[in-house]
């Protein structure tokens, strides 16, 4: 399975900076490294895993930089394969200077995510954790972070191994009736057989209902900020960005009538959609408006419907509130620092928090709110000891729960051994979609392109 040829590629961000390190990886990377690294001591053998200090030169003795270099013999490496990592001074020529020395002397340059692609044909690490490192770089929150280093030490790949080991357990119990079908499933048996498949689809269950917290946190969550004109909404996103500890992303798109900003309140990253461009009450009650309202709350985790609590609900505020059946939503009703106008009981019956914007009361009990919403119940986080968080893992543990209610119907339906065999062996080939081991290579290209080069 190892690669034949060596692949070298920076590993940190391209750009000036104090350091840049440059990776290579695969048979020649010791070879290559000697031909151009020279130890300020010079040493018979390079010892592995271990940070020498010398030069890089080119074969014509012109010396490229100072640097430090370690060589890590395979397999205790992150490919497995013999690793060599070159720290140089950080700045755009040195390193592709560097660069340019080790392919000529045998290098490739690497294709984007190939050393992680390679640490995961090695069997160094399985998919949910090649994963992993991608979302670990790219999390936005130390929630979301927290989840990917929680998949990068391999927790839901080892609690996936515990459910294809039942299943394979189960498989070669029906295997054998198959085998030997003279000798008939001791009913007792196969009685064991479901209840091992009942209590496996009930952790599957369990692990499958922490999707919606792990997606909201490792994904961020979109907030529509909803409401007829100048009751307060873009004085409320603006209020957000305030408190925002870090602007995520500035303007991260202005359609022509919402506006967008990803802001990281309390630990989470969320998306606020301000509706602000839509100032005239018209377009709410023609049908085009409705459609375009309705489509954007479609989108939208969670609806803030922002009313005046001074001048009090009018008929577009119910026309809004229409809007929002079944739709998770929070009324915010603002000017909480006007007299109040009494609030329309249709109004007072749903959860509201009453804020000033101007004043900045209630702005933080809106945010503690909006989290409790979200996250449904806000101690899953910290009991669980991982989330599912990611699309495909969700929708390949769900066919692999169907596979299961298959298997557990035919069983009751007395199908034959063959057939339940087979569902059992779609459920452990949708556990491997998973962890890599049944994944079509055309997903594998897909997960792996998005990683970006020297990763
Ligand atoms: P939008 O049309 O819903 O986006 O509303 P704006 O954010 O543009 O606000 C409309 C008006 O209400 C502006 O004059 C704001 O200054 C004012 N406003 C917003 N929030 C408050 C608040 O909490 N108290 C008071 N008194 N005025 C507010």
């Amino acid at each position: 399975m190892y690669s034949e040829d060596t692949i070298a590629a920076p590993a940190t961000a391209v750009g000036e900076g104090g350091i840049a390190i440059i990776r290579m990886s695969g048979p020649l990377s010791e070879t290559i490294l000697k031909t151009c690294f020279f130890p300020s001591q010079p040493v018979d053998n390079l010892s592995t895993h271990h940070l020498y200090y010398g030069h890089i030169q080119k074969a014509n003795g012109l010396m490229i930089d100072e640097v430090m270099a370690v060589l890590m013999r395979g397999p205790k490496s992150f490919t497995r394969e013999d690793v060599v990592e070159i720290h140089c001074h950080g700045g755009s020529v040195v390193v592709t200077q560097i660069l340019d020395l080790l392919i000529e002397s045998g290098a490739r340059l690497a294709s984007p995510g190939e050393f992680t692609y390679r640490a995961f044909l090695n069997g160094r690490i399985d998919l949910t954790r090649a994963e992993a490192i991608v979302d670990l770089i790219r999390s936005r929150s130390e929630g979301a972070a927290r989840i990917a280093v929680s998949q990068l030490q391999g927790k839901l790949h080892r609690s996936l191994l515990q459910y294809k080991n039942t299943l394979l357990d189960v498989l070669s119990h029906v295997e054998a009736d198959i085998d030997f079908p003279e000798d008939e499933i001791d009913p007792k048996t196969f009685d064991g057989i479901s209840l091992q498949v009942h209590q496996l689809v009930e952790d599957i269950d369990h692990l499958l209902s922490t999707f919606n917290s792990g997606r909201v946190i490792r994904e961020g969550v979109s907030v529509l900020i909803f409401g007829r004109p100048n009751v307060g909404k873009s004085s409320l996103l603006n209020a957000f960005l305030g408190e925002s500890r870090a602007i995520v992303t500035d303007v991260a798109g202005t359609t022509r009538d919402t506006l967008e900003e990803t802001v990281l309140l309390d630990g989470l990253s969320l998306r606020l959609i301000d509706t602000a461009g839509v100032r005239h009450t018209e377009d709410i009650v023609e049908a085009e408006g409705v459609k375009r309202a309705k489509d954007k709350i479609a989108g939208a985790d969670l609806v803030l419907l922002v009313v005046d609590g001074h001048i009090g609900i009018t008929p577009d505020d119910r026309l809004a509130l229409n809007l929002l059946e079944n739709i998770p939503s929070l009324l915010v009703v603002n000017k909480a620092d006007l007299s109040p106008a009494s609030l329309d009981p249709l109004f007072s019956a749903i959860p509201h928090v009453s804020v000033s914007v101007r004043t900045g009361e209630g702005i933080n009990e809106l945010i503690k709110r909006i989290k409790q919403i979200i996250l449904k119940d806000r101690s899953q986080e910290e009991r669980e000891s991982f989330m599912l968080s990611d699309r495909r893992h969700f929708q390949s543990l769900l066919r692999c729960r169907q596979s299961l209610q298959g298997f557990l119907e035919n069983a009751t339906g007395n199908f034959s051994s063959e057939f339940l065999a087979m569902d059992l062996r779609e459920a452990i080939s949708h556990l491997g979609e998973i962890t890599g081991e049944t994944t079509p290579d055309d997903v594998l290209n897909c997960i792996f392109s998005k990683f970006c080069i020297g990763k």
